[in-house]
């Protein structure tokens, strides 16, 4: 999946002048090899970016969950991706492998994007709260809001195209809203790093945990229908 992100469009700037400069002689092969040297570049530098994060997630004890996790779940996946998919907080197997959404509800999680035609490693995954909250009850306020500059920082690093929110909580902190998640889904709304940022596209859906516990066809179908139009934003075709 190709991105649009600010080092990409200032490669293919910098391109154009010595296209322009060189009255088009430059070889299209060193062309294309240049724009591949950077495009690798800022891939680096931006799964170094995320490493820093996670290093920095695995000592934090900014509020009281670092004193009863077991493990830090900074969150994984592809540090060039097109979609970036939000929970709530790690659970329990997701506390004793560090790694986020590998219960019940991430193998669910993983057929969705397979069944987007996708793989887990094409995307990436996180959630709002990098410690479990102690019997997995819900994100306190003052965590979400001491744990949220890691989430913005991972955004800001990956620049995905989509965000895909799953559930209430991860709606809600990110919209800054009240809204039920039976409203904010199946729509795209706007998500705003900070002023003078542009918007990233947000949908919000169902958590695949709400999922296994209402496991109906009807709300499947429901996910379903926004995983799609998830799809059709980026231009790719629905399996
Ligand atoms: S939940 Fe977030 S803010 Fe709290 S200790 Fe863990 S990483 Fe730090």
């Amino acid at each position: 999946m190709e991105k649009n992100t600010d080092i990409k469009k200032a490669a293919r700037q910098h391109l154009e002048m010595e296209t322009f400069f060189s009255g088009g002689l430059m070889p299209k092969t060193k062309q294309a090899q240049q724009q591949l040297k950077q495009t690798r570049q800022a891939q680096k530098n931006a799964a170094a970016e995320l490493e820093k994060i996670a290093d920095e997630v695995g000592k934090c004890h900014r509020c009281e969950l670092g004193q009863t996790r077991t493990n830090a779940v900074p969150g994984e996946g592809n540090p060039n991706a097109d979609i970036f998919f939000i929970g709530e907080a790690p659970g329990a197997d997701e506390d004793a492998q560090a790694r986020p959404f590998v219960g019940r509800a991430g193998k669910l999680l993983d057929k969705i994007i397979n069944a987007m035609g996708l793989k887990r490693t094409d995307v990436y995954i996180g959630n709002i709260l990098k410690c479990r909250p102690p019997e997995n009850r819900d994100p306190g306020h003052e965590e979400i809001t001491s744990c949220l500059p890691h989430l913005q920082r991972q955004i800001e690093t990956i620049n995905p195209e989509i965000i895909v929110a799953l559930g209430a909580h991860a709606a809600k902190t990110l919209l800054e809203t009240n809204k039920s998640i039976g409203q904010l889904r199946g729509q795209f709304h706007e998500y705003y790093l900070g002023l003078g940022t542009p918007p990233i596209k947000l949908m919000a859906t169902y958590h695949p945990a709400y999922l296994l516990r209402n496991y109906s066809t009807e709300n499947r179908k429901r996910v379903w229908e926004d995983m799609k139009k998830v799809l059709a934003e980026l231009n790719l075709s629905v399996p």
